[in-house]
């Protein structure tokens, strides 16, 4: 079996009995999407969902939020702090109703045109709401990759060509959801920054995982 198809199978095996449920997992239409992203920049999981239900419940819909009263929308975003995003979204929600109305699109090129939209939150609208294979690049996925597969993660490693390449052979076209979603979770309760649960992951077992070849099992 390849590298990467191991890679992909051991993950998906691990994922079967420990995902993660989140509400925007369950409804993945853009809007609904978009907004999770835009909520779960530089926040936690756990503290975007009250604040996501109360949203979407408000909105159900991209012309609800873009016509409702900024005022509201502010007092359900306080409790996620960074004031500088919430005037983010307000004005983002305006001009992609503006522009496109009704159904935002899945195309990459046109939701970077949004403010505040970036690679990463693009690429996840077209990943999750559309089901395009698109290579998702954070560092939670630098992380988990960069370990696996021996790639030096240290700096800006998320922007350097190695990187993407690496992103890139890891994805699995044919169900591209599945493993980010997977990835995304195992990052959170199994690869985490800090002490990882390298006795219990299923890449130590493999004997398949370069950072605890040579830096775990070197110091025992
Ligand atoms: S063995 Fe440790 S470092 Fe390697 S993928 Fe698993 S948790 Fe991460």
């Amino acid at each position: 079996m390849g590298q990467f198809l191991q890679f992909r199978h051991l993950l998906k095996q691990w994922w079967l009995t420990a995902s993660r449920d989140f509400p925007w997992r369950h409804h993945r239409s853009p809007y609904r999407t978009l907004i999770a992203e835009l909520m779960l920049r530089r926040t936690r999981a756990d503290q975007v969902v009250p604040v996501y239900e109360r949203f979407v419940n408000s909105y159900p819909t991209l012309a609800m939020a873009a016509q409702a009263d900024p005022c509201d929308i502010r007092a359900i975003l306080y409790p996620l702090g960074l004031s500088w995003r919430i005037e983010n979204i307000i004005d983002l929600l305006n001009q992609a109703y503006n522009r496109f109305g009704e159904v935002l699109p899945i195309d990459i090129e046109a939701l970077l045109t949004l403010p505040g939209v970036g690679d990463y939150v693009a690429g996840a609208v077209a990943c999750f709401a559309g089901g395009q294979p698109v290579a998702l690049i954070d560092t939670n996925v630098v992380r988990v990759l960069g370990r696996v597969f021996g790639v030096d993660i240290q700096g800006e490693a998320r922007r350097r060509r190695e990187m993407h390449d690496l992103t890139d052979s890891a994805l699995d076209r044919d169900d591209p959801v599945t493993y980010q979603y997977a990835l995304l979770d195992f990052a959170a309760k199994v690869c985490t920054a800090k002490n990882p649960f390298c006795n219990c992951c299923p890449f130590s077992q493999a004997s398949c995982c370069e950072f605890y070849k040579h830096f775990i099992i070197d110091k025992k």
